[in-house]
């Protein structure tokens, strides 16, 4: 039997801290990791308290693959969130927390995987979903991508003005965001429909956000006649 060694815990310095929106901010961590983390991949976040206490959670890796030494996450500030509580409120440039990763084999896209790319986010399960683009970007342009964001309105949308102006300037890269307060409706087969009309049909489709949301996208897109093995999803609970 081969024994799998865990992935040790290192030590990530925060370098930068930028908000994103109201409840989004994004940090930069330097942390060498004993592989490059691949487009969809998560970490895992450890904190410690002076009395020894303990909290884990995971975060999806925003940037795409690089050998710089730095890895993005963007953590969405939750009202009494342990963990998110302290990236929104406590966190400060120079700490170094303890992660651990890259983490994920099934929610990943490379280059060469190819596509048309279906990507479906809700609300934060939108980050490893623009890994992934900006992956496609720097590797792969030219595989045709959609992304259907929905997001409660536009203040909300993270890396709105990045995902626009991909839309606009990246040809094969198509944008549905769909903003459920201002106008747009809670995912459903009129959206999955339109997406899969405007891309053709896709050849893998990621699926990233609350439990509820990635079900419903899920249950549409297969009722749309798509295989479930082209569709892979992340749930971040909720
Ligand atoms: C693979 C993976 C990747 C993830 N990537 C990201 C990411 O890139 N950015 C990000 O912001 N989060 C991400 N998450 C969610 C993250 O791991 C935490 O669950 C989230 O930050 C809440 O943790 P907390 O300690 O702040 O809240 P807790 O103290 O655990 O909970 C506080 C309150 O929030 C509720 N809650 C917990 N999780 C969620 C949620 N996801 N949505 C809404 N309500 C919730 C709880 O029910 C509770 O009421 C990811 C989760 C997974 C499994």
């Amino acid at each position: 039997m081969i024994e799998i060694a865990p992935l040790p815990w290192l030590s990530a310095t925060i370098v930068g801290i930028t908000p994103v929106t109201s409840r989004v901010k994004s940090f930069r961590l330097a942390v060498v990791f004993d592989r490059p983390a691949l487009a969809g991949q998560h970490v895992d976040v450890r904190l410690t308290a002076p009395d020894g206490y303990q909290a884990q959670r995971s975060y999806s890796i925003a940037s795409a693959p690089s050998t710089d030494g730095t890895i993005e996450l963007m953590v969405e500030g939750l009202a009494q969130g342990e963990v998110s509580g302290f990236f929104d409120g406590v966190a400060e440039v120079g700490d170094t927390i303890e992660v651990r990763g890259p983490i994920g084999g099934a929610f990943v896209w490379r280059a060469e995987d190819g596509g048309p790319l279906l990507l479906v986010g809700g609300g934060s399960g939108v980050v490893p979903l623009l890994a992934m683009l900006r992956h496609r970007a720097e590797a792969a342009p030219m595989v045709p991508a959609l992304l259907l964001y929905s997001v409660r309105d536009g203040t909300e949308a993270i890396a709105r003005d990045e995902l626009i102006r991909r839309a606009r300037d990246e040809p094969g890269f198509d944008l549905m965001l769909n903003l459920t307060r201002e106008g747009g409706r809670r995912i459903d087969a009129t959206l999955t429909d339109e997406a899969l009309a405007r891309l053709g049909r896709p050849r893998h489709a990621y699926l990233c956000g609350a439990n509820p949301f990635v079900s419903t996208a899920s249950e549409l897109l297969v009722e749309a006649g798509l295989s479930p093995g082209t569709i892979r999803t992340e749930r971040f609970g909720g």
